[in-house]
């Protein structure tokens, strides 16, 4: 990296916030706004918006001293329309039940519009993880899992957990541990939980899965030369300049798969304060460095700002918000310069500040959709875990003989032989990742065309999140109507 002296950048913020509604509001919001586009009786929705079930609970935590501290912890399954149901686990000193209810409704709608065929859910443990010893961690992380095991909130086919902010593939090995020892024998238990390591019956890609989705959606958003045009911008990734909020999972894996195509990562903001180079950063050499130095300020070659919310209205032309909820609000929308918000984390941008991006004419790529690429992928592993094989291990060979033949009859055809490096480019054995990446690349692209194209045929909606989530809707009701009422 370009090294000289770091400058600094205070806040130029007004005092005095907005008053915003909570997360589940804003949810419920969006769902209503889009609702009002479809034509189901009220009853059907109303069940569809509802949280089906909430388990709230508390467990003792004892700490080194003697002490023993109780700790909250919920999950909430929001629809079984669909079984298992599937969400992440946040650990979070601010997590609240509200905050659960909302994640687990995305999720219903995320998984419906990417064709994943789980219902939603998510759950979540009130702490703040860097205060625990990572023995500690285990023990809440296992107490957790057998208290969900003994309410019967985890397992294959009913309701299989993911990392989310605050918990990695770390605590997902932990929690396919605990529920394998407390059901011996299970043929399928390393399917209660999905984010595992690949050495734990993970997938290959899982971990960069919802970053490198974010990538795949704006990719396709930019291929649009009508949508392109109406922004002022050229086609493609390539050259776009992006400020990513969060240096977590998804902020660090979106900036990496976009830079690779070609995008500039101008800023980059984490909770003690932000960093910007219009010249570029690798997100890569601030990730050492923030673990070396304990912040992200002070890198080399970019400028600090204090403030780390001021990140959100850099100069810039994608904006990518990739670590908690209400972040961009009636306050501070009317000064984003971005064109494309991208929306990592769940739920980052209020209905004030949404209905100001409309009125500006911005493009905004819903989280509902876009940051689905975490669930496809924990979609592909749970199929992996419940075959108990490879993905690709039974026909990558013979795909490749097959394609080799194919060589073979070009070469007797025309009489000319293929150069050594001609047939590696041609042939190629199908690895794991590259059928993940594959299958993730096709979710994101067919379920942008169809809410854009849902979009095109009813204008009205006026914008990407209200397809999304009206397309949600449709797909929900057409299940709940197909299986009726039990009793
Ligand atoms: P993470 O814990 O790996 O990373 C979050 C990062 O955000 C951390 O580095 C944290 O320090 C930073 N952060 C926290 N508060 C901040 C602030 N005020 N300003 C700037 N940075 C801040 O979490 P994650 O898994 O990357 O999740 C981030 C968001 O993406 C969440 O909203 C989550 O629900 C959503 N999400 C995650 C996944 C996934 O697969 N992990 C999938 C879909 C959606």
């Amino acid at each position: 990296m370009i090294s000289m002296a770091t400058s600094v950048v205070t806040s130029k913020r007004p005092a005095g916030a907005h008053r915003e509604q909570s997360f589940e509001d804003n949810v419920n919001f969006f769902f209503d706004r889009a609702a009002a586009h479809c034509s189901h009786a009220k009853g059907l929705l109303d069940q569809i918006r509802a949280c089906n079930s909430v388990y709230a609970f508390k467990f003792p935590v004892r700490h080194p001293d003697g002490g023993i501290e109780v700790v909250r912890a919920w999950r909430v399954e929001h629809s079984h329309h669909k079984l298992p149901t599937k969400g992440g686990i946040r650990y979070s000193p601010q997590v609240e039940e509200s905050e659960v209810k909302a994640l687990a409704a995305l999720m219903t709608y995320k998984c419906a519009i990417v064709d994943v065929p789980f219902g939603g859910a998510k759950g979540a443990i009130q702490i703040d993880p860097s205060r625990y010893s990572l023995e500690q961690l285990e023990r809440i992380t296992r107490r957790y899992t057998h208290e969900l095991d003994r309410k019967q909130f985890i397992g294959p086919g009913l309701d299989v957990p993911a990392p989310d902010y605050g918990t990695s593939e770390r605590e997902m090995s932990w929690i396919a541990d605990t529920y394998s020892q407390l059901h011996t024998g299970q043929i399928e238990a390393l399917a209660c939980v999905t984010g595992k390591p690949v050495t734990e019956g993970g997938i290959q890609g899982r971990k960069d899965a919802t970053g490198r989705g974010l990538m795949y959606a704006l990719s396709e958003a930019c291929r649009s030369a009508e949508d392109m045009k109406a922004l002022g911008f050229p086609v493609g990734i390539e050259g776009k300049r992006l400020v990513v909020q969060g240096l977590g999972n998804v902020g660090y894996h979106v900036a990496k798969c976009c830079r690779e195509q070609g995008a500039i990562i101008v800023g980059i903001a984490e909770q003690e304060g932000a960093i910007a180079n219009p010249k570029g950063l690798d997100e890569e050499a601030v990730f050492q460095y923030r673990k070396r130095t304990g912040s992200i300020l002070g890198f080399p070659g970019a400028t600090d700002i204090l403030h780390s919310l001021d990140a959100l209205e850099l100069d810039c032309d994608v904006l990518v918000p990739a670590a908690l909820e209400n972040q961009l609000t009636g306050d501070n929308a009317p000064r984003v310069k971005a064109r494309i918000i991208l929306e990592g984390a769940n739920g980052p941008t209020t209905p004030e500040a949404d209905e100001v991006f409309q009125q500006k004419g911005l493009l905004v790529i819903p989280d509902v959709y876009a940051n689905a690429g975490g669930v496809t992928v924990s979609y592909f592993e749970w199929l992996k875990n419940l075959a108990h094989v490879r993905l690709g291990r039974l026909d990558r060979r013979r795909e490749a003989a097959t394609e080799l033949r194919f060589l073979h009859a070009i070469e007797i055809a025309t009489g000319k032989k293929f150069t050594e490096a001609e047939r590696a480019s041609l042939v190629r054995v199908t690895d794991e990742l590259a059928i993940v990446n594959s299958g993730l690349e096709d979710t994101m692209v067919v379920a942008y065309q169809e809410i854009r194209e849902t979009l095109r045929k009813q204008p009205a909606m006026r914008d990407l999140r209200t397809a999304a989530f009206a397309s949600a809707i449709n797909k929900v009701a057409v299940v709940y109507e197909e299986l009726g009422i039990f009793p």
